[in-house]
C-alpha cells in the first residue's frame, strides 16, 4: 500500500491543476488516469478546435501560445504534455481507480494496479466516457458511433447524423467535405445554442442548400443493418444508410461517483459544497466539468480549473 496526502482521479487539465496546486502547497500525491494524459482531449475529433481561446484552458500560470485565436486538439495536448513536465507532476497512466472508501479518516483506494491510502481524495473524472443513450432499437449495430475521430473513413458513404450541437455539426460538415452524403435529425428547429459561432452560418447554408439534408423536429426511431427509420412531422422516412453518428452527448459516470461515496440528487448532481467543492464525505472532493451531474454546458475548463485552488484552500486549513 502507497500513501499519499492527496489522491486525484483523472489526469484532464482540471485533475493536473489540482495537482499542481497540491504540489505548491507542499502536500504528497498522486494523480492515477485510466487512459493516457488528458485523456478526453486524446479522444477528440482529430480535427476539433476548441471554442475557447488558448489562454483560456491554461493551468499553473503556464502560457498556452497558439498563434490561432482558438487552438486545435493537437495543440492543446502539446499544452498540457508541456505542463506535466515541466512540473513533472506525479501521474500514474492507464491505471483504473475502482473503488473508494473511508476507515478511520483515511481513504482506501483500489485502482486496476494496486492498493493506495490518502488523507484526502479529489474526483476530476470529466463527463467524457459514458455516452447517452438513444435506446432504440439497432443501436448496438457496429456501424454506430459515439465517438468520432476522423473524417476520411465516411468518405464515399451514407451518414446519419443525430444531434444538433457542436459535435454533431462538426461530423456533419467534416465527414459532407471530405465526400460523404450527410442526413441530420434534429429534435427542435434550430441548431443548438452552444454551437461555435464561426461554425453556425456554415451549416446553416448547407442545409439551406440541401447539400446536406436535414430532418428537423424529428426522432432516429430505429437503425437496421441497411437503412434507418426516422419519425419526421410528415411520418415516417426511410432511407438508405451506412453509419450512424449518434452525437447525443455524454454524462459523468454516475455509477463510478456512488461507489466513491459520492451522494447525488434528485437531478443526479453530485452533492457539493460550492466554495470548498467537498462533497458529503468529509475529505472527498469534486474537480472540474464532472460536478455538473447531467448538465453538461455548465462547466468547462476556463471556469472550472478554479477548483484545484478552491480545493487546496481547504485542505490546507483542515490540516492546519
Ligand atoms: P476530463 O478532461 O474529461 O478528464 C477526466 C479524466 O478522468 C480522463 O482523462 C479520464 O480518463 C479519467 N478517468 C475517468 N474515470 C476514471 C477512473 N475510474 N480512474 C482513473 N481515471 C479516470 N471545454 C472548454 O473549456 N473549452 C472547449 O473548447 C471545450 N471543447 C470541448 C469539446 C468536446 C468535443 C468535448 C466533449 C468537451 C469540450 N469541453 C471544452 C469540455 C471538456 O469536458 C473539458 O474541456 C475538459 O475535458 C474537462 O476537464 P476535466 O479535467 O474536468 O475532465
Amino acid at each position: 500500500t502507497q500513501h499519499f496526502e492527496v489522491l486525484i482521479i483523472g489526469a484532464g487539465p482540471i485533475g493536473l491543476a489540482c495537482g499542481i496546486e497540491a504540489q505548491k502547497a507542499g502536500k504528497s500525491y498522486v494523480i492515477i488516469d485510466k487512459g493516457t494524459l488528458v485523456n478526453s482531449l486524446y479522444n477528440y475529433p482529430v480535427f476539433m478546435t476548441f471554442f475557447s481561446t488558448s489562454e483560456r484552458l491554461e493551468i499553473g500560470g503556464v502560457p498556452f501560445v497558439s498563434i490561432s485565436p482558438k487552438p486545435n486538439r493537437n495543440e492543446a495536448l502539446e499544452y498540457y504534455r508541456r505542463v506535466t513536465e515541466k512540473f513533472q507532476l506525479n501521474v500514474r497512466l492507464f491505471e483504473e481507480v475502482l473503488s473508494c472508501r473511508k476507515e478511520d479518516d483515511i481513504f482506501q483506494i483500489d485502482t486496476s494496479k494496486g492498493v493506495y491510502t490518502a488523507n484526502y481524495v479529489i474526483i476530476a473524472t470529466g463527463f467524457y466516457d459514458v455516452p447517452n443513450l438513444m435506446n432504440i432499437p439497432g443501436e448496438d449495430l457496429p456501424k454506430v458511433i459515439h465517438y468520432y475521430k476522423d473524417p476520411h473513413y465516411y468518405a464515399f458513404s451514407k451518414v446519419l447524423v443525430v444531434g444538433a450541437n457542436n459535435s454533431s455539426v462538426d461530423v456533419a460538415l467534416e465527414t459532407f467535405r471530405k465526400g460523404a452524403e450527410v442526413t441530420m435529425v434534429i429534435r427542435g428547429n434550430d441548431m443548438g445554442p452552444n454551437v461555435k459561432y464561426w461554425v453556425r452560418p456554415d451549416i446553416k447554408n448547407r442545409i439551406k442548400e440541401g447539400s446536406i439534408k436535414a430532418y428537423f423536429e424529428s426522432n432516429l426511431k430505429e437503425i437496421k443493418e441497411q437503412t434507418v427509420i426516422i419519425s419526421t412531422p410528415d411520418g415516417e422516412v426511410e432511407i438508405e444508410n451506412d453509419f450512424v453518428a449518434a452525437m447525443t452527448g455524454y454524462q459523468p459516470n454516475f455509477k463510478l461517483l456512488e461507489k466513491l461515496g459520492v451522494t447525488l440528487d434528485e437531478n443526479q448532481t453530485p452533492i457539493h459544497h460550492t466554495e470548498t467543492m467537498e462533497t458529503n464525505l468529509s475529505g472527498l472532493y469534486l474537480a472540474g466539468v464532472v460536478c455538473g451531474g447531467m448538465d453538461t454546458h455548465k462547466w468547462f475548463i476556463e471556469n472550472s480549473r478554479i477548483h484545484a485552488e478552491q480545493i487546496m484552500k481547504d485542505i490546507v486549513a483542515k490540516a492546519s
